[in-house]
Formats: structure tokens, sequence, C-alpha cells
């Protein structure tokens, strides 16, 4: 069989600066491909002008960088690739694998966020008053295993719960773009945060209606604060302070359920970078937020192992 080059990727929305959580997804992801001899690729996925700083982007990889992140291949923006995503849409429409959608948001509410039954039949013409454009799902019961936790199984309600891909504020949505540039880019490995596995069965979905097949999976579990919260904008995590990086890696290293000896924060970045590629032990990754939860900087790790 021929053999195909592992390819991974951090896709950060720049909705903000890169806080301990992305970082700890940054580092995993680039562990994984590095460990498996692969290339690793970083892309912005700034879709949504309305929440995204525009200093985020050069926050974010003047953070990687200082961390000693650096991808194989030129950064790859997602505002720049429209077009693709239009073709992607266009297909899918021919393909009745894809409809208008003009319901309301009132209407989506009065139906508890899901969107009515009767759409799909009766979606709105070309053309026609601001719509949105969503993937028709197929009902499915999805088996997949993921590298980390096993086997998942994920009943897909079509219909129902069919994901927007194109907003009526005629932005494209992520489940589109983030499949098309893994398709474009052939990643062959995603690594991110546990908060989207619940995305793994539609998204694969759209990868086959592309005609590709679905990368592998490795979900790790989210950082989360003392409250038990994600860390991100909205819960107010604070930047990562770039003028520590060993400090933050080594953390990010234990969140990920490493034992990096001591004093090893005292080291260079390529160095901390250098012993977690040696040591690299995917099964050590806690399964649960809660195992790798109380870690932020400048805080002492909790000894849960
Ligand atoms: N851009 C997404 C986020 O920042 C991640 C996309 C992915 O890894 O699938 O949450």
């Amino acid at each position: 069989m021929e053999h195909i080059r592992y390819r991974g990727r951090f896709a950060p929305s720049p909705t903000g600066p890169l806080h301990f959580g992305s970082l700890v997804t940054a580092l995993a992801s680039w562990l994984e491909a590095r460990t498996s001899s692969g290339d690793w690729l970083v892309r912005i996925e700034d879709l949504d002008p309305l929440r995204e700083p525009p200093e985020a982007t050069g926050q974010i990889l003047r953070s990687l960088e200082s961390h000693g992140l650096l991808p194989d291949e030129p950064v790859r923006f997602q505002s720049r690739r429209h077009g693709a995503y239009q073709a992607a849409i266009e297909q899918l429409l021919l393909q009745n694998k894809a409809y208008r959608c003009g319901c309301s948001r009132k209407q989506l509410q009065a139906n508890q966020g899901h969107h009515p039954f009767h759409c799909r039949t009766s979606p709105q013409p070309p053309g026609s008053s601001p719509h949105a454009i969503r993937f028709a799902l197929e009902d499915e019961n999805s088996h997949w295993p993921d590298l980390l936790l096993g086997p998942q199984q994920q009943q897909v309600r079509a219909e129902l719960d069919d994901p927007v891909i194109l907003r009526k504020e005629g932005f494209y949505a992520y489940q589109l773009a983030v499949v098309v540039d893994d398709i474009d880019q052939g990643i062959t490995h995603v690594v991110r945060g546990s908060d989207l596995l619940d995305m793994t069965a539609q998204q694969q979905q759209i990868f086959r209606a592309l005609g590709a097949c679905a990368p592998h999976w490795l979900h790790i579990p989210v950082i989360t604060n003392e409250q038990g919260q994600k860390l991100s904008k909205q819960t107010h995590a604070p930047a990562l302070d770039d003028t520590r990086p060993s400090g933050n890696l080594v953390q990010a290293l234990t969140a990920l359920g490493q034992t990096p000896p001591p004093g090893l924060e005292e080291s260079r970045v390529d160095e901390v970078l250098e012993w977690g590629r040696t040591h690299w032990q995917r099964h050590a990754i806690p399964l649960t937020s809660r195992q790798a939860r109380g870690i932020t900087p400048g805080t002492q790790f909790p000894s849960d192992r």
C-alpha cells in the first residue's frame, strides 16, 4: 500500500490572542506530527470579521513563533479562500446535498433552536431574500475511532440540525471551510479540543459529500479554569505570556499528561520541544478536562498523576 505522509494542522479562529488552552492544542498537534515524521501546518480560520479583532492573527502567529511552533508551509488564511468555499457550496447545491434556508431566528427559536422540519423539502428559491445555505445531513448512526478516546458513536439526526454552511450575513461557516481546507491541504490527522468532538460525524459527511476521505481524529481534553469553564475569550482566559515560553511549554506538556523533569522550564524553547518530542506518550494524555484542569499560567500544577 502506498504510504501516505502524515499532515497535521493547528487551525485557530483568531477571536483573541493565544491562551494556555490553545497552546496545549497547538503543542499536541505539533508533537503528534513531529513524532510521526509528518508536516505540521497552521491555518488561521478568519471567517467572521465581526468576532475577530484585527490584531489577533498577528498576536497568535507571534506567540506560536516565540514558543518555537513553526509551520512547515506558509500559513493559510481562510479569509483568502472564499472562491474555494463558494465552489464547494455550488457543488453541494447541484448534488442536492445543500439547500437554501430562509428561516428567521424567531422561527428557529420557536423550535428550540432546531431547524423546522419543512424547510429542506421546500427550500428558498435562488435569489430570494436573505437566506442561509445548509448542508443536508443524512440520518446515520456514525461510528469512528478516536486515536485517544477510542471508539466513538454518534446518532446524526438529519434535517432538524442541518448545519449552516453559508450564513445569512454572507459569511462562510466553519463547518464547511474546515473540511474544504482539510481536503485541499491533504490533512491526514486532526488533533483538536474535545469541544469539537460532536462536530466530527457531521464533518465526516461533508468530507464524503465532497468526494474525500475523512482524516483520523484525536480529541484532547479542553483546558478549563477553576470554575470548570473552557479557557476562551468568553471566559476571559489571559493571553499567554510570550516572555516565558519555556515555562508555558512545560506547563502545556504537563497538562498533556507528560512528566517533564524538574527545571526543564529553565531550558531553551528548542530544548523543551525536543524533550517533548523524544518523550511523547500519547496514551498519557488525560481523557477528561477534570484531569487536565486547574493549570493556568503562573500557577502550580496539581499532582494528579
Ligand atoms: N477553528 C476552530 C477553533 O478555533 C478549530 C477547527 C478544528 O480544529 O477543527 O475552534
